[in-house]
This record gives C-alpha cells, sequence and structure tokens, in this order.
C-alpha cells in the first residue's frame, strides 16, 4: 500500500462501508462483517463472524500479545435510518467531497469502526507483538438493542471479547474553553429508566362531556407537573473532575451549571443534562376514536437517573409533584439499562492523555458523563472491562458533529479518521509497555 496513507485507507474503507446501507432494522450487518472481513484479511488477519442471527453478523479478531494489559477496540456497524429527501447527497453514497467523506453512519460509527480495522489490520501486517491482546470487535445491532450484538456477544461469548479495556464511541469531541483545549473521554452512562402514567377517567359520547371524565384532559397537568420537576442536583466525581480541569475549582452544585455557562456555552450543554436525574414525557395514548371521550390516558416518560441513582430515590419526588388523583405510576422495568461506569486516572486513561500530549501539548483530557447510551455499558457489566468513549474529532466543530448525529448530511473529514487510526495505534503501542520494561 505504498504511497497510501493510513487516513486514507481508511477513507476508501469507510466509503465502502457506507454503500452497505445497514439501517437497523433490519441491520444486514453481515454485509458489512464480511466487507470488513475480506479487508483484515489482506493484511493477513483471520477475522470471525459470530451470529444470533445469520444475517446480522458481529466480527471478531484477535492479535496475541504477551500476556499484558488486553484491549479491545469496538464499534457498532448498523445505523439509524435516513431521510434522503432531507439530505443534499444521498445517504448511501460515500461520496469524498473536500476531504470529507459523506454519508449516514460516518460519525455513528462507520468511521470509527473503519479506523479501528485499519489500525488493528496496519499493525498486523507490520508484525506488531502487543503486551497484551488487541481484540476487534465489530458489532451489530446497538441502534437498536434487540440482543444480537455486543449485550449478546458480551454475555454469550465473553471469552472472545473479554479484555482488561476498551475503547468504543461515547466521547473525543476536542473543545477550546477559556483559551484552553480540552478532549472529552466518556467514562459514565446515565440509567434510562423509563415509566408509565396512568390516567383514569369514564369514557362517554364525545357529543356530552358532561357525562364523562375525559382522561386525556386530566393528564395536560400531570404532563405540565412532570416536565416541571426539578430533580435535587449533585456533583458526579467524573463532573466534579470535569469542572476542575476547565474552572481550575470545583464550585457548589448550585451555581456548578452558571460558571460553566459562564466560560462556555458548550460546557454548560455537556455539564447540564448530568447534574440531575430528568424526565420527558415523549409519547401518549387516549381514545382510539374521534367521538368516544377517554376513560383512560397512558403517558410515556423518559427518565434518565444519574449512575448510582435507583428509581425509588426519584419516586417519592415524583408522586408529590403529581399530588392526589386518579392516576398511577408504573416503572418500565425490563426498558431499564445503562447506569455503569469505568475509573479515571487508569492506565487507559493515561495511554489517551499520552497520545493528545504528542498532538496537542498541553491540551488535557476530561472525563465526561453520556446522557445517552452506548455499548460500553455490556463490557463494564458482564466482564468488567474499563472502557472509555473516544474517538478524537479535531477537524470538525463539535457542536456541528452533534447535529450531524443521527441527522441529515452526516459526514467526517478524513483528517478526524487519520486521527482515530492513530489514537487506536497509539494506544495499542503503549498499553502496557512499563510492564514489558524490564525493572
Ligand atoms: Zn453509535
Amino acid at each position: 500500500m505504498a504511497g497510501v496513507t493510513l487516513g486514507d485507507e481508511t477513507a476508501s474503507l469507510l466509503q465502502r462501508l457506507i454503500r452497505l446501507n445497514t439501517v437497523s432494522p433490519p441491520g444486514n450487518e453481515t454485509e458489512a462483517a464480511r466487507l470488513l472481513q475480506a479487508y483484515l484479511a489482506q493484511s493477513g488477519v483471520e477475522a470471525r463472524l459470530v451470529a444470533k442471527d445469520e444475517g446480522r453478523a458481529n466480527l471478531v479478531a484477535r492479535l496475541p500479545g504477551a500476556g499484558g494489559p488486553s484491549l479491545l477496540l469496538v464499534g457498532h456497524t448498523d445505523t439509524v435510518r435516513a431521510e434522503p429527501e432531507d439530505w443534499t447527497r444521498d445517504p448511501w453514497s460515500g461520496d469524498l467531497v473536500g476531504g470529507e467523506v459523506w454519508g449516514r453512519g460516518a460519525l455513528d460509527m462507520k468511521g470509527h469502526v473503519a479506523a479501528a480495522a485499519v489500525a488493528f489490520a496496519s499493525l498486523a501486517r507490520e508484525g506488531f507483538r502487543p503486551a497484551g491482546d488487541i481484540v476487534l470487535a465489530l458489532t451489530a445491532d446497538e441502534e437498536v438493542g434487540d440482543d444480537l450484538g455486543l449485550s449478546w456477544l458480551a454475555r454469550e461469548h465473553g471469552e472472545l471479547v473479554r479484555s482488561d479495556f476498551a475503547l468504543n464511541e461515547g466521547g473525543g469531541d476536542r473543545c477550546v474553553f477559556g483559551g484552553r483545549t480540552f478532549y472529552l473521554c466518556g467514562l459514565a452512562e446515565k440509567t434510562i429508566a423509563p415509566l408509565r402514567l396512568r390516567v383514569t377517567g369514564r369514557a362517554g359520547h364525545a357529543s356530552m362531556p358532561a357525562l364523562s371524565d375525559n382522561a386525556l384532559v386530566k393528564a395536560g397537568p400531570l404532563i405540565e407537573a412532570i416536565a416541571r420537576l426539578e430533580p435535587p442536583r449533585t456533583l458526579l466525581p467524573e463532573v466534579e473532575r470535569f469542572l476542575l480541569e476547565i474552572l481550575g475549582e470545583v464550585p457548589p452544585v448550585e451555581v456548578a451549571l452558571e460558571r460553566a455557562r459562564a466560560l462556555h456555552p458548550l460546557a454548560a450543554l455537556i455539564v447540564e443534562p448530568v447534574l440531575a436525574a430528568t424526565l420527558s414525557p415523549t409519547m401518549i395514548e387516549a381514545s382510539r376514536q374521534l367521538n368516544v371521550v377517554p376513560g383512560s390516558c397512558e403517558v410515556v416518560v423518559d427518565c434518565r437517573l444519574l449512575p448510582g441513582q435507583a428509581p425509588a430515590d426519584l419516586e417519592p419526588l415524583l408522586r408529590a409533584a403529581l399530588g392526589k388523583g386518579d392516576w398511577d405510576l408504573e416503572w418500565l422495568d425490563r426498558l431499564r439499562v445503562g447506569g455503569s461506569g469505568s475509573p479515571l486516572d487508569t492506565e487507559l486513561w493515561h495511554a489517551l492523555q499520552s497520545w493528545v500530549d504528542l498532538v496537542e501539548p498541553g491540551a488535557r483530557l476530561v472525563p465526561t458523563v453520556c446522557s445517552g447510551f452506548t455499548d460500553s455499558h455490556y463490557l463494564r457489566m458482564s466482564l468488567d472491562t474499563v472502557a472509555y468513549g473516544f474517538f478524537p474529532l479535531r477537524a470538525m466543530d463539535p457542536e456541528l458533529a452533534a447535529q450531524l448525529v443521527h441527522g441529515a448530511d452526516e459526514r467526517i473529514a478524513v483528517a478526524d479518521l487519520a486521527d482515530g487510526v492513530d489514537v487506536f495505534r497509539h494506544v495499542s503501542q503503549v498499553l502496557g509497555e512499563s510492564a514489558l520494561t524490564p525493572a
């Protein structure tokens, strides 16, 4: 591959990955897994496809090390859907325009997948012998989560993906606050804890409202009460560290958000969702017929708890806000997921900071808590892996990137792909290095 940089190699692999439509459902990730398997084979890597559902295979490969700390490079090959009419280009074109590769999944997260595959393949063909095993897992079914991807793999085939450390999505943005540069590293996630509010009334003919008791109308003020609820704020250790790094001190929780906002609006956007639990009413169901007053109304609320919080911690506050009335609430236990975290200041943390030191001396790695959910949760819970979210974006503005993920005109700069390969190679090379050096 003389003359072709690793960035170009990644861009070309990403173009091919984007052109395979892996929108989930139905996913069809096996096509992506086969493409990646063939790509890795060119560098002498024997990758294995492991599937619970034939059409939705996961790929795993291993570069054996010398018994030191193992590292898993992980990413998902499925994407969310795209509405072509909202896009400037075909979402599955994989066009390379002005140094950017366009298409659904460029940022979330086929770009990351391509960079991990290229880092792994390039190390393999160079004959690199890592301190600990380097494992590559490019998995299906992250966006919907039907237990065909990493959740299943970690639970049923733990031996294939077990590792001391893992790098996944959910961080890496480069932010400049107060003239200083920071790289976000995702350490923990909130818990998704949905709940259902059921309001009861009495059904009747819509032409004579006085004779019935409209549950939909009664739900109105209750929905407003939920939306107005302000659960108590608290500073998680990760948030304290973030504030310490960007502000030089940890402010009291009451003024933390204002202090972050005064420094930079983006700093406030990072801090706000992880100061407290949040409650967003998102779905409602009442009468199915125009002329029937609903006798019951169900509202589903997307509630996100802080790591370490349980529904019981929030429930008294919620009940008090709703007051007395004809309602009951139910936590949807089978939909509850997330809430895991990994420690700060580990060997992986230092390896990432050492990469930041190389590319941008003086810049600091700072921890973030993700308000969403990633597959890192399954690695932490099933296999006790220290899993971080880190894929650096230096060429693209983090606020633009946030709009493009799951949005229209998703694209990624080739320069950012090159950085991704670089950081994965760097971490693979330095992790466990000290263990290899004779004392
Ligand atoms: Zn993703």
